[in-house]
């Protein structure tokens, strides 16, 4: 069952991403070499408790944190821990809040320092795919165009598409239906209608597609170890042209910010 949302709710759930965006932007701010993923974890929930929202993955079916950070191999659901953070890794920092009764979910891949350019790359082409994923979630247009769009851009530039992990409706339910895979056919699969909100989230790989649960029963990781990486974005469908309700524009203000120093 997909539930249509209102345009009142999307209003609603504008809100929520937004809280969602200015927390990964506050993460932005403490990125570096050193920092640990759990010292990110306790500034993000810290944030999101101060402006009235819910940490969304925190007791998530027993998850134990607000973010989940996956360093290098690890592609998403990374459990934050105490181990710094070094100079050429990535971090994919995912991030869910509950404000108002609907759920924001996004994500977003961060360079510490500098990266080996193949990574650097890596990076820009999985977050472009992001938006060519996007520019596909209008009205009349199919899940497969999605997927499709994203699979198309990632994988012409010698990248693979983890399959096993899918985007999702969200709403008043962190995950709701569709799953919105990142791969697909033109044309194929369920029609999109305006008020349908979806989190699109590739997660792409320098190496081969396949991926391993860790013991810890979260963590999922490339099985070659070559690194992943996962942007996201909550969007609504609409006639068009999609509606981004997240956003990565305090996440890179920061960024560009300290690249000019
Ligand atoms: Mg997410
Ligand atoms: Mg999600």
């Amino acid at each position: 069952m997909i539930y249509l949302k209102t345009d009142e709710e999307i209003e609603l759930m504008r809100i929520s991403n937004q809280l969602v965006a200015k927390t990964l932007g506050e993460v932005a701010k403490a990125v570096r070499p050193g920092v640990s993923t759990l010292e990110l974890d306790k500034i993000a929930e810290a944030f999101i408790r101060d402006n009235g929202g819910t940490p969304a993955f925190l007791n998530y079916q027993g998850f134990p944190n607000t973010l989940c950070t996956s360093v290098n191999e690890q592609v998403v659901h990374g459990i934050p821990n105490n181990q710094p953070l070094q100079e050429g890794d990535i971090v994919s920092v995912d991030c869910g809040v509950l404000l108002n009764e609907f759920y924001g979910d996004s994500a977003y891949t961060f360079p510490i320092g500098e990266v080996a350019p193949e990574v650097k790359a890596l990076l820009e082409a999985t977050k472009e795919s992001l938006y060519k994923g996007i520019e596909q979630a209008i009205e009349n247009n199919r899940l497969g165009d999605i997927g499709h769009a994203i699979q198309n851009y990632t994988e012409e530039r010698g990248y693979t598409v983890v399959r096993e992990m899918v985007g999702h409706g969200i709403g008043k339910d962190l995950h709701e239906a569709p799953e919105v895979a990142n791969y697909g056919r033109k044309g194929n699969g369920t029609k999109l209608k305006s008020g349908m909100v979806i989190a699109i989230e590739p997660m792409i790989n320098l190496g081969k597609r396949q991926i391993v649960q860790e013991d810890d029963g979260w963590t999922i990781r490339t099985i070659d170890k070559k690194v992943s990486a996962h942007y996201e974005h909550t969007v609504a469908v609409r006639k068009g042209k999609a509606d981004i309700l997240s956003s990565f524009k305090f996440v890179e203000e920061v960024l560009h910010l300290q690249s000019e120093k």
